[in-house]
């Protein structure tokens, strides 16, 4: 089914307007669509959130499960289907805080999968709660003084975890968001890219930062790609681009080993 027969089929959809999400499942489609990907060859895996919505609107084999589980479920779901492509797309909460620890295990076992953290560092569909990727200085639901606690750096953990891809782009950025999507779905192993995005809604009214329009110029204007003299220039900037890329045994080819082994025995 092409880009275009989805979006006759399935929309309508549900997030607000402005709401970045909406952006990330379009390039998603792009990026399947270019890559030729056959829609039966697919597999969503979502937990629970705005994000999480995003797997009622494709046409793969999807599963929308419970909050924080959505790796736990991709993980029997690619161990058992080696062959399919799999792809894991979680809020900050959804995968930092309530899947927090299915996250940094999926990234050791280098199981291959593209995860994508779609982080807006807000609890969207709950209400604006603050979470593990919002940061010091946040005001939210419940923070409404501002929040003091230390957000994590996605890139960071996925990096000391062992994910053997880690990108970051932002919804500004369309055509990066295709071309690491790409990278991701080519390697062989556990594909991050976390794509920075919007939530007009709650982060974006309060913290003042106006509508999507304006979160979008933030992102252009506070982003910069490695290895630019932007970047250099003024380091304060947060990096998009590849940050890891690494060949490691995949934990599906080294468990067929195992099975193989057994059967011998
Ligand atoms: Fe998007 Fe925020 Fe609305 Fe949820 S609440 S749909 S994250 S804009
Ligand atoms: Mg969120």
């Amino acid at each position: 089914m092409s880009v275009q027969n989805i979006r006759e089929r399935f929309f309508p959809h549900i997030w607000c307007p402005g709401c970045g999400h909406g952006t990330i499942l379009n390039n998603l489609l792009h990026t399947v669509q270019e890559l030729q990907i056959d829609p039966s060859n697919m597999c969503m895996v979502s937990g629970i959130g705005c994000s999480a919505r995003i797997s009622g609107y494709v046409d793969f084999h999807s599963m929308h499960t419970l909050h924080g589980r959505a790796l736990a479920c991709a993980t029997g779901i690619k161990l058992t289907r080696p062959e399919l492509n799999v792809v894991v797309p979680m809020g900050d909460g959804d995968a930092m805080a309530i899947g927090g620890n299915h996250f940094i295990h999926a990234c050791r076992r280098n199981i291959d999968m593209v995860a994508i953290i779609m982080n807006n560092r807000i609890y969207g569909m709950t209400g604006g709660q603050y979470s593990p990727l919002s940061g010091e200085g946040i005001l939210a639901t419940t923070a409404p003084y501002h929040s003091i606690d230390h957000a994590f750096d996605t890139v960071k953990l996925a990096t000391g975890a062992g994910a053997s891809f880690v990108a970051r782009t932002t919804t500004f950025h369309v055509k990066e968001i295709v071309s690491l999507l790409k990278k991701a779905f080519a390697h062989k192993g556990f594909a991050v890219v976390e794509i920075l995005t919007q939530c007009p809604t709650y982060f974006g009214r309060k913290n003042k930062m106006g509508g999507a329009v304006q979160m979008l110029e933030w992102y252009r204007d506070n982003t910069a790609p490695l290895g630019s003299k932007k970047l250099e220039e003024n380091p304060n900037l947060i990096p998009r681009g590849v940050f890891v890329d690494e060949q490691r045994p995949e934990y599906c080819e080294e468990y067929a080993k195992i099975i193989a082994k057994a059967h011998k025995e």
